[in-house]
C-alpha cells in the first residue's frame, strides 16, 4: 500500500478522515506509522496528497488531510479480456488497476468454463477491493469500471464496432503476423485471450469488428504476464 485510498465513507470533515480493518493495519503493522506521523493519501476518484496521523488507536486511525495532487493520467485503453479462472482472477485485476487501466470489459469465449462466472471475485465488492488493492499500490486514485459480458458474439457483433470507434483495435493471438506495436500512446482497444486462447473463429470475428492480430513472439504467456507486457509495449509509462 503505498498510498491509503479514503472513500467517501471514511471522511468525517472536509480535511479529516479514518482509517479502520487492512488500511489501519498496514499503517500499523508495516508503515509503523505513529501519531504526528504523515502518510500518503488519495480520495477514490479525487486527488491525492498527504495524511497527518493525528490519532492511532487497536481500532482506527484519524488523519489530517489534505489533498493537493492529481492522480496518474489513464491509460487511452479499453481493454478486452476473456474471463480468467478465478485463481488468476484477482491478481489479473490488480494488476490492470496499477497499470492505469480505467476501462475493462470481461468476456465469455469458447475456452472460459462457464463455471469461471460464477466466482465471487466478480461481485461489487470483491471487485473494488482488488482495484483498490492495485490502485493503492500504484498512487492512483481513479477506480477502473468494469463491464461483464457473457455472450461473445452480441459482444463482438452489437458492442465492440462502437467501441472501437477513434482507436486502435488489436487482438494479441500467438501466430499471428504482426508484432505488437510499441510506443503508440494513443486510444486504442485490445483483446487478450483465455488461457487457453481464442478460436480461430474468435479470432476472425474479432478481425472482422476491426481488431488486428498481433502477436508477442514465440513465448506463450499466462494472461497475466500478457497482460503488463502489451500495456508496456503499447504505452510509454515514463514520458
Ligand atoms: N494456447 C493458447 C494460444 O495459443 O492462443 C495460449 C493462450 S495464452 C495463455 C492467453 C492469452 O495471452 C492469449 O490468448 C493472447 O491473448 C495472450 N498471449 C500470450 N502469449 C502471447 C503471444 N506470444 N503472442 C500474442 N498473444 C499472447
Amino acid at each position: 500500500m503505498n498510498l491509503a485510498l479514503l472513500f467517501d465513507d471514511d471522511f468525517i470533515a472536509e480535511d479529516r478522515a479514518r482509517l479502520t480493518g487492512r488500511r489501519l493495519a498496514h499503517l500499523r503493522s508495516v508503515l509503523k506509522a505513529g501519531t504526528g506521523d504523515q502518510v500518503p493519501v488519495g480520495r477514490v476518484n479525487g486527488r491525492m496528497g498527504m495524511g497527518e496521523v493525528l490519532r492511532l488507536s487497536d481500532t482506527e486511525a484519524e488523519l489530517r488531510v489534505q489533498l493537493t495532487q492529481l492522480p496518474p493520467p489513464a491509460l487511452p485503453l479499453t481493454l478486452v479480456l476473456a474471463m480468467p479462472r478465478p485463481k488468476m482472477f484477482r491478481r489479473v485485476l490488480q494488476t490492470c488497476a496499477s497499470l492505469g487501466v480505467k476501462d475493462l470489459w470481461l468476456i465469455h469465449s469458447y475456452k472460459v468454463e462457464k463455471s469461471f462466472w460464477q466466482t465471487p471475485w466478480l461481485s461489487e465488492p470483491h471487485l473494488r477491493e482488488n482495484l483498490t488493492l492495485g490502485l493503492e499500490q500504484a498512487r492512483d486514485t481513479v477506480m477502473p469500471r468494469v463491464q461483464v459480458r457473457q455472450r461473445f458474439k452480441p459482444f463482438v457483433e452489437d458492442e465492440l464496432p462502437g467501441l472501437l470507434a477513434g482507436r486502435q483495435g488489436w487482438v494479441a493471438h500467438p501466430g499471428t503476423a504482426t508484432p505488437c506495436p510499441v510506443h503508440v500512446n494513443a486510444p486504442a482497444l485490445l483483446c487478450i485471450g483465455p488461457e487457453g486462447g481464442f478460436t480461430p473463429y474468435e479470432v476472425g470475428k474479432l478481425e472482422e469488428a476491426g481488431c488486428q492480430g498481433v502477436h508477442l513472439g514465440p513465448r506463450i504467456l499466462r494472461v497475466e504476464t500478457a497482460v503488463p507486457v502489451l500495456v508496456s509495449r503499447l504505452f510509454d509509462a515514463c514520458r
